[in-house]
């Protein structure tokens, strides 16, 4: 059997929309640019990420969670430094008006859209925050900002999160929100929109042990992409040098995920030293001091390692990683599958009835496999059709329903990778699957 990976990202756009896990945004108008909505399956896709990640992040003693407004009071961004500072340069070509990112284009070589040689304007710096007015009057008072980053609901909360929770360094505050940044050049599919998901964690501790902090994290989180099927030899860090390091940061890395059109970052692991806290302190004029108990009742400012991975990004790169094609231009053999890890799979059972006849006893099955577990039924067209389906959304497992079931009251439960098929009795369905879905 021959197989290859995903060679371009036309063939995920295609099979995300083909099967109902992505569609453009407003496409009966023509869609907008960069927006995307998650269809029936995205979405569970979603979810099952983004539930993996607040178990793992939370379900421990040193972590807790919040869900922050999107709109802030706009000193937030002043202080946060995003007003003044959260730009990126704007190059434009003279011949046919295409923008670019300056800092992701090579400006020396011709423009990528017209070809035109020695277009482009000089670098300017753009704003990436949205903004909009906030109730009935319109004037700069009204201004406020859709967050560029979810971050800064967490330190803004930090005390309200310390005392409340009676929480000692050093600990995390954990959320999962949308973000919008007016990107200048948004594209590769769901990897660069205007409109995202994050998944962010602030850990506060005691300056001086940073340090190990973000070993520790760094460790914890890359594990966390390989727990979620990725090949760990499709991820690499990217630690930022020189003046790759945000001017607030001690140390930064990346992980990058090799996507179709290269290694690109999926998460950041940044140790932002007490950058945010002292200037919240310094712009509220609140004292955000934490007390130390545990030495002598010294207060100070904690330190942070932040973790910010991209929901929208990390999906991409599951989906990209999962996608098969098999047996590429052979009639009979050649299939699409999505080898998803079972744990984020968005349909883990399909209830396949060979004929309409048999409807009975396969309704009652799927209705005791749907308790446990997420499952379809499906009696529409051919059973090759049907696998053929259930591969491309990545489905473990296909029991079907045929005439033996009524003499032998057994099914045959067919793997999606190997496409092996076992004889099950009725009753052992569920455990069969239990132990299979174990995680
Ligand atoms: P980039 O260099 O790609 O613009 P960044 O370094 O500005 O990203 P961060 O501010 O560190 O990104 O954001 C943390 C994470 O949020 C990123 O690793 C990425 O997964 C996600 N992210 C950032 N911008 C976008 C976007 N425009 N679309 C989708 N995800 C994004």
């Amino acid at each position: 059997m021959s197989e290859s990976n995903l060679k371009s990202m036309a063939d995920l756009v295609s099979l995300s929309k083909r099967r109902g896990f992505i569609f453009q945004s407003s496409e009966i108008y023509g869609g907008l640019q960069s927006c995307w909505d998650y269809g029936p399956l995205g979405v569970e896709l979603k979810n099952n990420i983004k539930e993996r990640w607040w178990k793992s992040m939370t379900y421990r003693d040193d972590v807790v969670g919040i869900d922050a407004s999107i709109f802030m009071h706009p000193t937030v961004w002043k202080a946060s430094g995003h007003v003044d500072g959260f730009n990126d340069p704007m190059i434009d070509c003279k011949q046919c008006k295409e923008r670019y990112r300056e800092d992701k284009i090579d400006a020396t070589k011709p423009c990528q859209k017209c070809g035109a040689k020695d277009s482009f304007t000089e670098a300017r710096d753009f704003n990436l925050m949205f903004n909009t007015q906030m109730g009935p009057v319109e004037d700069e008072s009204a201004k406020v900002y859709l967050r560029p980053e979810t971050a800064q609901g967490i330190f803004v909360n930090f005390l309200n999160v310390q005392t409340t929770m009676r929480k000692k360094l050093p600990f995390g505050i954990a959320q999962i929100g949308k973000a919008f940044r007016n990107e200048i050049s948004p594209g590769n599919f769901i990897f660069r929109t205007r409109e995202f998901e994050q998944m962010e964690m602030q850990y506060f501790l005691k300056p001086g042990t940073q340090q190990d902090a973000m070993e520790a994290w760094k460790e914890t989180r890359l594990q966390w992409h390989i727990d979620n099927g990725i090949r760990p030899e499709k991820l690499r860090w990217h630690p930022h040098v020189g003046s790759e390091l945000a001017h607030y940061a001690d140390a930064a890395s990346d992980i990058e995920y090799e996507f179709p059109h290269g290694f690109d970052e999926m998460e950041g692991i940044h140790s932002r030293t007490d950058f945010d806290l002292r200037q919240h302190q310094e712009f509220s004029g609140k004292k955000l001091e934490y007390l130390d108990a545990a030495d002598n009742n010294k207060k100070y400012l904690p330190f942070v390692v932040e973790t910010s991975v991209g929901c929208d990004r990390c999906l991409l790169a599951v989906m990209a990683d999962a996608y098969r094609l098999e047996n590429e231009g052979d009639k009979e053999k050649e299939r699409t599958v999505m080898k998803f890890d079972p744990k984020l799979a968005p349909i883990k059972v399909a209830v396949l009835p060979l004929m309409k006849k048999l409807e009975e006893p396969a309704r009652k099955l799927y209705s005791e496999v749907q308790k446990h577990y997420r499952s379809e039924y499906d009696l529409a067209g051919s059973i090759g059709k049907r696998y053929r389906r259930q591969d491309e959304i990545g489905t473990p497992f296909c029991i079907t329903v045929d005439f033996d079931t009524l003499e032998d009251n057994a099914v045959t439960i067919r793997d999606r990778d190997s496409m092996e098929q076992e004889r099950i009795p009725l009753d052992n369905v569920i455990n069969y699957l239990n132990d299979k879905l174990k995680f």
